[in-house]
C-alpha cells in the first residue's frame, strides 16, 4: 500500500514538473531452492539481509517496497534520478557476493524489470504490471540480467499468460495434452543387442498454442511448480513403460527419466520414486534419474543425502549435461553417482577438435576408474560415432541412431524387430 502511495505521488509530481522517475521490479532467482532447501528460516534470513542492503542505497533509502515472496519494487523518484545509473550497479553488487546462510556460502542472482514514468504509463497498476512484464522477459533471457520495458516484450508476455493458463488447465485434465517419447540409449561396445533402453522425454502437444518444445516450457513449469505433477507423470508412464518391455523378452532395458531440481528438493521425493516403483512393479535396477548440476548443489550435504536415499531404493543416478553450467570435477567424485552423460555441445565438433574429443576421453577415463558409466549424447554422424567407437565410451544416443519417438514406434522398432535392427546398426 505504502508502494502504490509513494508511486502515485512522484508520478503526479514527475507530471506536473517535466521530471522523470524509474520504477525497478526485482525478483530473486531460484529462491525457490534456497527456501526448500535450506529451510524457510534460512529463506527469511536472505529476504531480510537484501532488503538491508537495498536501503542502504543513496537514493532509495525509503523507497524500497517487498511485494510479497521474494519480490521487491524499488523507485527512484524523480529527486535521485540524477543517480538512476549508479542505484543501478549497487544494486547488481549486492548480488555480486555470497550470502553465509546455515553454513556455506550462497551465491543469489536476481532479475529485474525497469519502466520509465511517467513517459512508460501514468497509473500505478499499469506501470507496476509493465515492470513485471519487463522482470519476467529478465528471466526468460537466461536470468541474473535487467531488462526495460518495451511493447514488444508486452505482447510476448501475453503469450506467458496464455502458455500459464494452457498448461494449468492440461494438467488437471488428465495430462491428456502431454506425451512420453522414448529415445533408444545404444550400447556401443556389445554386439548383439545394441539397444539398452531409453530416455523419457515429455513433449507437450497443446490444444490452443500447438506443439512446445520442453526447452520453452519446463522452465516456466519450473517457476510455477508446475514441473512436480507434470514430472510425476512421466515417471509414472515411463516405468510403465519399461515394465511392460522387461516382462516381455527384454528384462535388462532400462528407462531414464529426467528428474528438475526442483523435484529433486521437494521433501518427499523420495517417497514419490518408491510409490511409482512399488505402483508399476518396475525393478529398481532399471529406473535411472537424470539430475543436472545447478546451483542447488552449493547444498552438496543435502544433495548428497537426497541422491543418496534414492540410491538405496536401487534407483541409479545419471549427472546430465556434464560439461556445462556448474560442472565441476568435485561433484563426479562427491555425488553418488552411476553414469555420467556428456552434454551434446562436445559432440558438434567431435570429429575435427582435439579438445572436445580428449574431453571426452578424460572423462571416461576418470569415470572408468570410479565404476561410472559414460553416455555421450546428441551423436548425429557417423564421423562422430566413429570417434567414439574409437574411445572407452560405451553408451550413446543421438539422431544417428533415432530422434526420440512415440511409445508404439519404440516398442515396434526396439521390443519386436530388435534383431533386423541389430545387424544394421553392427554393419
Ligand atoms: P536433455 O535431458 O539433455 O535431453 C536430450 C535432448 O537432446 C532432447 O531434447 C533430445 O531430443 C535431444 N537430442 C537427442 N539426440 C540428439 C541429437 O543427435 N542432436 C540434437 N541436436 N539433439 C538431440 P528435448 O526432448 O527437446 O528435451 C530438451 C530438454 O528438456 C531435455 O534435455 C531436458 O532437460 C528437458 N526435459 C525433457 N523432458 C523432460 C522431463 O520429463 N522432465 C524434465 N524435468 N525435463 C525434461
Ligand atoms: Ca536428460
Ligand atoms: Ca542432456
Amino acid at each position: 500500500m505504502c508502494c502504490e502511495r509513494d508511486l502515485a505521488r512522484h508520478i503526479d509530481e514527475a507530471k506536473k514538473d517535466g521530471d522523470k522517475g524509474a520504477l525497478l521490479y526485482l525478483d530473486l532467482d531460484d529462491f525457490k531452492h534456497i527456501n526448500d532447501g535450506l529451510g524457510h528460516q534460512y529463506g527469511d534470513v536472505l529476504l531480510k539481509a537484501i532488503s538491508h542492503s537495498l536501503q542502504n542505497i543513496d537514493g532509495i533509502k525509503t523507497t524500497c517496497y517487498r511485494m510479497g515472496g521474494d519480490e521487491f519494487v524499488i523507485l527512484v523518484p524523480p529527486e535521485s534520478y540524477q543517480r538512476f545509473n549508479l542505484i543501478l550497479e549497487e544494486i547488481k553488487e549486492i548480488f555480486n557476493k555470497p550470502w553465509f546462510l546455515k553454513d556455506a556460502d550462497y551465491y543469489c542472482t536476481m532479475s529485474m524489470g525497469v519502466v520509465n514514468f511517467p513517459e512508460d504509463g501514468d497509473s500505478v497498476q499499469n506501470l507496476i504490471k509493465k515492470a513485471d512484464i519487463a522482470m519476467y522477459e529478465a528471466k526468460k533471457s537466461g536470468k541474473n540480467r535487467v531488462a526495460y520495458y518495451s511493447d514488444k516484450i508486452n505482447s510476448s508476455s501475453n503469450k506467458r499468460l496464455d502458455m500459464e493458463k494452457n498448461m494449468r488447465d492440461a494438467t488437471v485434465d488428465g495430462y491428456k495434452e502431454f506425451e512420453v517419447y522414448y529415445q533408444p540409449i545404444i550400447d556401443i561396445q556389445r554386439k548383439g543387442l545394441p539397444c539398452t533402453g531409453a530416455e523419457a522425454l515429455i513433449r507437450w502437444n497443446s490444444n490452443e498454442l500447438g506443439f512446445i518444445s520442453p526447452t520453452d516450457f519446463i522452465p516456466l513449469a519450473e517457476y510455477l511448480g508446475l514441473i512436480n505433477p507434470i514430472g510425476n507423470y512421466v515417471l509414472r508412464e515411463a516405468c510403465k513403460a519399461c515394465k511392460n518391455w522387461n516382462d516381455n523378452g527384454y528384462p535388462d532395458y532400462k528407462v531414464n527419466v529426467n528428474l528438475s531440481v526442483v523435484q529433486l528438493l521437494q521433501p518427499d521425493i523420495v517417497d514419490i520414486v518408491k510409490s511409482t516403483i512399488e505402483e508399476t512393479g518396475i525393478l529398481p535396477k532399471n529406473l535411472t534419474l537424470e539430475v543436472t548440476e545447478s546451483l542447488a548443489i552449493n547444498d552438496m550435504e543435502r544433495m548428497k543425502e537426497i541422491l543418496g536415499n534414492i540410491r538405496k531404493l536401487g534407483v541409479r543416478i545419471a549427472l546430465d549435461d556434464f560439461g556445462t553450467g556448474y560442472s565441476s570435477l568435485n561433484h563426479i567424485r562427491e555425488i553418488p553417482l552411476d553414469v555420467i552423460k556428456v552434454d551434446q555441445s562436445f559432440v558438434i565438433d567431435l570429429a575435427e577438435d582435439n579438445y572436445s574429443q580428449s574431453f571426452i576421453k578424460m572423462i571416461s577415463e576418470l569415470a572408468g576408474s570410479i565404476g561410472v558409466s559414460i553416455c555421450v549424447e546428441g551423436i548425429e554422424t557417423k564421423e562422430q560415432y566413429k570417434v567414439l567407437e574409437g574411445m572407452k565410451v560405451q553408451l550413446i544416443q543421438g539422431y544417428y541412431f533415432d530422434r526420440p519417438m512415440k511409445r508404439d514406434a519404440f516398442e515396434e522398432k526396439y521390443a519386436e524387430k530388435l534383431v533386423e535392427k541389430l545387424v544394421d546398426i553392427s554393419r
